[in-house]
């Protein structure tokens, strides 16, 4: 049985100062009925300041990072390592974020190189896929999804497979208030779920958790969460909306 996953990500929104209002704020409101696992991933620059309070107010909620270089250090200017991560109590990484991939160069290979160094430093990624709309609009959205998750997995171990969450995100859904329809998106991760059990085996298939992500709101967060194979949420703009947040947490 897999856990619900929601995973806010503020992208490069609020200040620490923000940040610590929002998750005290956030702490203290909202409830998890649904027993959810859910985590925050503030800009770098925050993410100290979030876990002091997650830390001191035992606030039952987890923190993750936006992005990460490969390497453990060196001379790579403005990057942030695994090993700055985890020594802040980083627990899951955003990796391959669309975003990255189109304003940051972010490639299959470097997504690939991400993924393999976030295992070996025991961070759990939230490995990001997703099609363009022409890409969608010429039928091909499957194929070039399912490739895109292969090139990105390339000798990753199966046994982290447990550890991995793959969030399906349609680009043309990120940002814009379209969503995918809840079928759609489902059909997408049920493909997801079955090239993984190609690649590994049906139990790990089974264990890796598929988001799904792209204008996800308290208004379709409930019909999305009710199919076979999305077993959560890669939730931007309204991640950083404490009412939105609470409500898709709780839906
Ligand atoms: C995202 O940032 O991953 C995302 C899905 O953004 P939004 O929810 O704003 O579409």
């Amino acid at each position: 049985m897999r856990t619900p996953f929601i995973a806010g990500n503020w992208k490069m929104n609020m200040t620490h100062l923000e940040g610590i209002k929002f998750i005290q704020e956030l702490g203290y409101e909202y409830k998890n009925k649904n027993n959810c696992e859910v985590c925050l991933c503030p800009p770098f620059i925050a993410l100290r300041s979030v876990k002091n309070i997650i830390d001191t107010d035992h606030i039952d909620i987890k923190l993750g990072a936006q992005n990460m270089h490969f390497e453990e250090n060196g001379a790579f200017t403005g990057e942030v390592s695994p090993l700055m991560l985890k020594a802040l109590g980083v627990e899951y990484v955003i990796i391959g974020h669309s975003e990255r991939r189109e304003y940051f160069a972010d490639t299959n290979e470097t997504v690939n190189k991400k993924v393999i160094s976030a295992f070996k430093h025991n961070l759990k990624p939230i490995m990001c896929i997703g099609e363009s709309l022409k890409i969608r609009e010429n039928g091909n959205a499957e194929s070039f999804v399912l490739s895109q998750m292969v090139e990105c997995l390339k000798e990753v171990d199966a046994k982290n497979i447990a550890d991995l969450t793959v969030a399906y995100e349609p680009i043309w859904a990120i940002g814009t208030g379209k969503n995918a329809t809840s079928k759609d998106a489902n059909d997408m991760c049920r493909a997801i779920r079955i090239r993984l059990a190609e690649l590994y085996s049906n139990s790990f298939a089974e264990q890796a958790r598929i988001q799904y992500g792209g204008s996800v709101k308290p208004s379709n967060i409930t019909e999305l969460m009710s199919m076979s194979d999305i077993d959560g949420a890669l939730v931007g703009g309204a991640s950083i909306k404490l009412e939105d947040f609470i409500a898709i947490i709780n839906y």
